[in-house]
């Protein structure tokens, strides 16, 4: 059956169309990458502001060559140990990338996607697929095929993989010679990246002087309503708060509603369920404010921090 739906959704890509397909990150909202026009509904939909470049999706490493330039050791190494897998690699891209695909970019971000549902339809349609996120720029990114219904109502097909089983976007390097740049993190960290390049600087772009990657922007993937980093010393919260945690605790305070991303602070746990947390006291009517617990910002608790602070820093 599903089959028959990615065939189908292969062929709106082909024709042109918007596809919205399940990743092992978030919910992609896809076009053909290597058409402009298709490329533009994408910006269209989600209201995405011109200047954030797309991933491209492939489901064959002979893609990468044809769209990128620079495959080296390095990057082959790259691939070879985390593809499949939430990892984006930013690379000077080739002459076929539609200028609107990188936002006028010399570069490109490519990335194999772990989900068998988003690499049959990349092979279906025959063409890499472009896909940000599923959702109106900013807003909380998807993690099912309902949170994606809520926000783009419109989209022409939507194929429902359920769960997404990572439930954060992925990590981002840029990669030049024996230089490997962060740009965005993810479950994929700092530490893996340096363990598969042993002979290769791994820098952090945390505080860029300049917008490398709008995936470091201040805010964004916010909630509708407000958000706060949940400040331990603050014993009572306001009525018709919801609180997220991540443990059970000694102390927790009294909330209308309180949802745990895991039971026992495991960081896999807490990425996977942090946005369909969000999405939920965003959907709950009795819910006002929403609080969320922080967690060390050590290995993947930086991408964690990364994805609530962002959520968070227009509520400030
Ligand atoms: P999204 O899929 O909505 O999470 O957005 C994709 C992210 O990838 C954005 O934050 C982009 O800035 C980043 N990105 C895509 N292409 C590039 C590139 N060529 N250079 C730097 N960042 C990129
Ligand atoms: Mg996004």
């Amino acid at each position: 059956m599903i089959d028959n739906h990615i065939e189908k959704a292969a062929q709106i890509i082909r024709n042109g169309g918007l596809v919205a397909f399940p990743t092992e990150t978030v919910y992609g909202l896809g076009a053909n990458a290597l058409n402009p026009i298709a490329v533009a509904k994408i910006f269209e939909l989600k209201e995405r502001p011109s200047f954030d470049p797309l991933i491209v999706h492939i489901a064959s490493i002979d893609n990468l060559k044809t769209l990128t330039q620079n495959v080296d050791k390095n990057v082959i190494r790259l691939t070879e140990k985390f593809w499949p897998g939430p990892l984006t690699i930013v690379l000077p891209k080739s002459k076929i990338v539609p200028d609107i695909v990188t936002s006028g970019l010399n570069t490109v971000g490519i990335r194999m996607p772990d989900n068998e549902i988003a690499l049959k339809l990349i092979r279906a349609a025959n063409c890499p697929i472009a896909a940000p996120s599923a959702n109106k720029f900013g807003n909380l990114s998807p993690v099912s095929a309902e949170h994606v219904r809520k926000q783009l109502p419109n989209v022409e097909s939507i194929l429902d993989g359920g769960n997404t089983s990572v439930g954060i976007e992925s990590t981002i390097v840029s990669i030049d010679g024996n230089v490997c740049t962060l740009l965005r993190p993810g479950v994929i960290t700092i530490s893996d990246i340096e363990n598969a390049l042993p002979n290769t600087f791994v820098f952090n772009a945390e505080k860029p002087d300049k917008l490398i990657a709008p995936g470091l922007l201040k805010s964004h993937y916010s909630p509708v309503k407000p958000l706060y980093i949940f400040d331990k010393q603050a014993m009572n919260l306001p009525e018709s708060s919801g609180l997220i945690a991540h443990g059970k605790k000694d102390f927790i305070p009294t909330a209308s509603k309180i949802i745990y991303t895991s039971k026992t602070f495991n960081y896999l746990e807490i990425a996977a369920n942090l946005f369909s947390a969000l999405h939920a006291m965003e959907d709950d009517e009795n819910i006002k404010q929403i609080f969320i617990e922080p967690v060390p910002e050590l290995g993947l608790g930086l991408a964690i921090m990364d994805r609530i602070k962002k959520a968070a820093y227009k509520y400030q």
